[in-house]
C-alpha cells in the first residue's frame, strides 16, 4: 500500500465498528484496518482519531457543544434564529422537530448536514484531516474555528462530517475499549502507554507490531496513568478484601489528582487526563524548588486550596480561582497547597516497585513539608501533626475492622469525601484499579441511595400508555475483572415510574433504532428481595426512576458484585 489512508475508509471502519454487536468483530475488523489499510507512518495518524481522548499532542479545542453548535451555525451560514440552528442550540432536548437524535449532538448536526452537503466524500485524507484539526486546536478566535470548521464541511460529506464532529468532542461511541484497540494494535501498548501517557511515542516505538518492547519504566517528564481505587461499600468488606495486609487508612481528599514531576528548575503539574497545568506553576514552584530536597523527582498527590484563616482545606472547586489569584499577585488568605500522598520516583530511579511502607519512607526524606502549602500523608507523621486539637488523624495503620470504623466514621463526621485503604504492602501500579487502594465513601452506605441500571429491554404499556414501551427491565453489569468493560448483563428489576411523560417518551425514542444503551438512576424503598423472577439475587422493592443518565456511558453501570455488597452492608447497620 503506498496510498495514503483516506478519511473514508476510516468513517466506513467506525460505522461497522459501530454496528458490529460483539467485541471479537470490532477487534477484528480494527485489526483488519490496521493490517490492510495502514503503513507504519499511518499508525498514529489513525490511532489518534480512534481513541481522540488520548490524543495529548493538539491542545483542547475549546469546543464544548454549545461553543460548537454557533460554529458549526456560521460555518454554514444558517440565521441564528433558522429552526435548524435551534436544533443544534438545543440538541439534548426532544421534541416535535427532533427523531432519535435527540440528546446526541452528533446525531442533531448530521442530520442538518445531510439536507446541505453533498453525498460524494470529499476525498480527505486522515493526514490532511488531522492537519486541518490541528489548525482548529491552535486557532484563537471564534472566527478562525469557523473558518477550519467550514473548510472541513467543503471537503467532506454529512457522514464524514458526523464523525469529525464525535472526534472532537472526544467520544466516538463505538463500543469497543481502548485496552482492545490497544491490544489490537500490539500486545505491549497499553503498558507503554500507561507508563508515558504518549500515544505518538506509542505509534512510534512499536511500528513494528510483531516484534516485542522491552517493559518500560517511568521517566521524570512524562505522565504516568495514576493507580486508581477499587469501590467498596462497607468498612466489613474492605476489612476482609484486604485480609492478612498490613493497611493503612487515609483521608480521601477532594481536590485534583496531580502528578508533580520535578527536573532540577523544570516542574510539571499532571493531571488525571495526563495534561500539563501550568497554572499551578506561581502558586507553587517556588515552595516545590526550595522544599523537594532531590533534583528529579515524581510526587503523587492532591492538590487543594488551604483556608488560612479557617485553618482547614476549602471546599472542592476552588483550585482555578486560588491559581489565578496567585498568579495575578493577589493577597489571599487562601492558597494552593499540595498533599503529596506518594512518590514514584527519586534521583534517577523509578520507586513504583518498592512498597507503599518503602515510599512513605522515601516521602518523608525528599519532601520538606510547609505547613498549608506542601504537605505529605504518611502515618504517624506529615500532616498528621497539623492537625488542630480534636480533628481525627489524616491517615493510619489499622490493626482491625473496628479501627477502619471508627476512622471511616470521625472522618465522615468531620470532612465530606470519605477514606481509601491501602495495602502497605503493595507496589505502585500504573492505571491499576483491582484493589490494592478501596474507596471507602458515606452516600453508598446509606441504602436507598441512587444504583445506577443499564436498560435492557422494554414492556408494552396498556391504558394511556397502551401501544408504547412504558416500562423498562433494567440489569446490572457481571464485572468479573474490574479492569475490563462488563461483556453480560443480568436483569434485575422492573421500572415504571419516576419519569415524566415527556421524558419517557425521549428515552423511548433514543432506544429504538439505534439499541442506544441508556443508563438510569434509580431509587427504591431501602428494604431489598430475594429475587426468584430476575438474574440479580437480589431485587428492588418499590423501584422509581430518579433520572437518565444520558452522560454515563453503558460500561458504567453498577455491577452484580457491587450491588450485592451494597445489600450486606445495608442488611447489617
Ligand atoms: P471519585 O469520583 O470517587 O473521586 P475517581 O473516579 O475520581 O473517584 P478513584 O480511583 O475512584 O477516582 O479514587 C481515587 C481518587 O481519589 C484519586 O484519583 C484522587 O484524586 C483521590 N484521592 C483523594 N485522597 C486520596 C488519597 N489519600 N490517596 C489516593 N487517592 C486519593
Amino acid at each position: 500500500m503506498t496510498e495514503e489512508v483516506k478519511l473514508s475508509v476510516v468513517v466506513s471502519l467506525f460505522t461497522w465498528i459501530q454496528k458490529s454487536r460483539t467485541s471479537a468483530k470490532k477487534r477484528s475488523k480494527f485489526r483488519k484496518f490496521l493490517d490492510t489499510f495502514c503503513k507504519p507512518s499511518d499508525y498514529f495518524s489513525a490511532m489518534r482519531l480512534i481513541l481522540p481522548s488520548l490524543d495529548r499532542e493538539r491542545g483542547t479545542y475549546g469546543l464544548k457543544e454549545s461553543v460548537l453548535a454557533v460554529c458549526l451555525i456560521d460555518a454554514l451560514g444558517m440565521s441564528r434564529d433558522s429552526s435548524d440552528a435551534l436544533r443544534l442550540i438545543n440538541w439534548r432536548k426532544g421534541g416535535a422537530n427532533t427523531g432519535a437524535s435527540a440528546g446526541n449532538f452528533a446525531l442533531v448536526a448530521a442530520e442538518i448536514l445531510q439536507r446541505r452537503q453533498g453525498t460524494a466524500s470529499g476525498g480527505l485524507t486522515i493526514k490532511e484531516l488531522n492537519d486541518l484539526l490541528d489548525h482548529l486546536a491552535s486557532a484563537e478566535s471564534r472566527a478562525e474555528k469557523t473558518a477550519i470548521l467550514s473548510t472541513l464541511i467543503n471537503k467532506t460529506n454529512a457522514q464524514e462530517m458526523k464523525w469529525i464532529i464525535m472526534i472532537i468532542l472526544k467520544d466516538l461511541k463505538l463500543g469497543i475499549s481502548e485496552k482492545s484497540i490497544f491490544h489490537e494494535f500490539h500486545p505491549d501498548a497499553e503498558d507503554l502507554f500507561n507508563v508515558t501517557c504518549d500515544l505518538k511515542l506509542v505509534c512510534e516505538k512499536l511500528r513494528d507490531r510483531i516484534q516485542r518492547h522491552k517493559r518500560q519504566d517511568i521517566e521524570v517528564g512524562k505522565a504516568v496513568r495514576p493507580q486508581l481505587a477499587r469501590r467498596v461499600y462497607d468498612p466489613a468488606s474492605a476489612w476482609k478484601k484486604l485480609h492478612g495486609k498490613e493497611v493503612v487508612v487515609e483521608c480521601k481528599f477532594d481536590g485534583d489528582r496531580i502528578q508533580i514531576h520535578k527536573n532540577r528548575m523544570e516542574i510539571h503539574y499532571y493531571s488525571r487526563n495526563f495534561l500539563d497545568h501550568p497554572e499551578y506553576e506561581h502558586g507553587m514552584s517556588n515552595i516545590i524548588a526550595q522544599n523537594i530536597l532531590v533534583d528529579r523527582c515524581i510526587l503523587d498527590g492532591e492538590m487543594l486550596v488551604w483556608d488560612s484563616t479557617l485553618n482547614r482545606f476549602a471546599d472542592f472547586g476552588s483550585n482555578q480561582e486560588i491559581a489565578k489569584a496567585a498568579k495575578d499577585g493577589l493577597d489571599s488568605e487562601r492558597q494552593l497547597c499540595y498533599v503529596a500522598f506518594d512518590i514514584l520516583y527519586v534521583g534517577d530511579t523509578s520507586v513504583i516497585h518498592q512498597s507503599l511502607k518503602e515510599r512513605h519512607e522515601l516521602l518523608q526524606k525528599v519532601v520538606k513539608p510547609l505547613k498549608g502549602h506542601l504537605e505529605i500523608l504518611v502515618p504517624n507523621g506529615g500532616l498528621n501533626a497539623h492537625r488542630p486539637p480534636g480533628e481525627p488523624c489524616w491517615s493510619c495503620v489499622t490493626y482491625s475492622v473496628d479501627d477502619v470504623e471508627r476512622f471511616f466514621k470521625e472522618t465522615i463526621e468531620n470532612r465530606d469525601e470519605g477514606i481509601i485503604l491501602k495495602d502497605l504492602g503493595s507496589k505502585w501500579e500504573p492505571s491499576d484499579r483491582s484493589g490494592k487502594w478501596l474507596k471507602l465513601k458515606p452516600d453508598y452506605i446509606h441504602a436507598g441511595s441512587d444504583l445506577d441500571v443499564l436498560i435492557i429491554g422494554g414492556y408494552y404499556g396498556s391504558g394511556r400508555r397502551g401501544g408504547e414501551v412504558a416500562q423498562f427491565l433494567v440489569g446490572l453489569a457481571d464485572r468479573p475483572d474490574p479492569n475490563a468493560y462488563p461483556r453480560r448483563f443480568l436483569s434485575f428489576c422492573r421500572v415504571g415510574t419516576g419519569l415524566t411523560d415527556d421524558d419517557l417518551e425521549t428515552v423511548v425514542k433514543k432506544l429504538k433504532p439505534y439499541f442506544r444503551s441508556i443508563i438510569l438512576s434509580i431509587t427504591s424503598d431501602i428494604r431489598t428481595i430475594r429475587s426468584e423472577v430476575f438474574a440479580a439475587p437480589y431485587g428492588l422493592r418499590f423501584p422509581r426512576i430518579d433520572r437518565v443518565r444520558y452522560d454515563k456511558p453503558w460500561h458504567e453501570c453498577l455491577d452484580v458484585q457491587s450491588f450485592v455488597e451494597l445489600v450486606h452492608s445495608s442488611n447489617g447497620t
